[in-house]
């Protein structure tokens, strides 16, 4: 099975459920419809509306991220796991390069995949490189690290997904080449596999769009994709699906 997840970020409003509908017509129909899952995370503030309409439907909803507390609390501002589910939201980002330059460590990060999967959320654990972590060399370390930190071996693998996004490749329009992608990836499954035994769903994220979506077709290592900015257009989005399965 691979993966379309669609990370809308700051984006939307209640009448763009129409890029949805779009896509969800085209999913639908799609012949291919048995090999992937569409998944479309959009801000808090429409997760309840658009969970509600398409219930029923083959696109699942997901949150872009979560608060590190299991309920209710005090946090102003804080959406928990539990408010989350509560509201018909299936999946949860958690680790998004922009949530750890804000001060996600991975203590807290730890926290939020716990009450994640503990509310029955499946989480996409998002972790990546930095430019200067590339250049110095460290990626594997770097990764290694983000991993071992916070994914153990008692937590439940079959709701987890890992997306690979390197940060120096988020909306830059830069994209590893295809030789890096593959060791990395083969590197990221060899770390999963001593944690769970078997490695869960590895994603690449990071510039993927219509055009360059070819390029990844030959790796098959990776089990689908995360994409930020591609995916506030149903056409670039439907386009990335027809492209890979051309
Ligand atoms: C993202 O932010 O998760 C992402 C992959 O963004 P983009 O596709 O725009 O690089």
């Amino acid at each position: 099975m691979k993966y379309f997840i669609g990370n809308w970020k700051m984006f939307g409003v209640p009448k763009s459920i129409d890029i949805l509908n779009k896509i969800n017509s085209f999913y639908s129909k799609d012949k291919n419809i048995k090999k992937y899952k569409v998944i479309i995370a959009p801000p808090y503030t429409l997760i309840q509306t658009f969970a509600r309409y398409f219930k029923n439907k083959k696109i699942s909803i997901s949150a872009q991220n979560c608060y590190q507390k299991d309920h209710f609390s005090s946090n102003t501002a804080s959406v928990s796991p539990y408010m989350i589910k509560s509201v018909g939201a299936k999946y949860c980002i958690v680790g998004h390069s922009d949530n750890r330059i804000e001060g996600d460590t991975h203590e807290i990060l730890k926290k939020k995949v716990q009450f994640a999967l503990k509310n029955n959320l499946k989480v996409i654990f998002c972790i990546g490189e930095n430019k200067i972590d590339k250049k110095n060399k460290k990626t594997f370390i770097v990764l290694k690290n983000q991993i071992t930190k916070v994914l153990d071996k008692k937590l439940n693998m079959n709701n987890v997904i890992v997306a690979y996004e390197p940060i120096w490749s988020i909306g830059t329009g830069k994209i590893p080449s295809e030789n890096e992608l593959v060791k990395t990836t083969i590197y990221i499954k060899k770390i999963l596999i001593k944690i769970f035994q078997k490695s869960p769903s590895v994603l690449y994220g990071g510039s993927v769009d219509e055009n360059n979506v070819k390029l990844f077709k030959q790796i098959k290592e990776i089990d689908g994709f995360l994409i930020g900015g591609a995916s506030k257009s149903s056409k670039k989005f439907i386009d990335i699906i027809k492209n890979y399965y051309r």
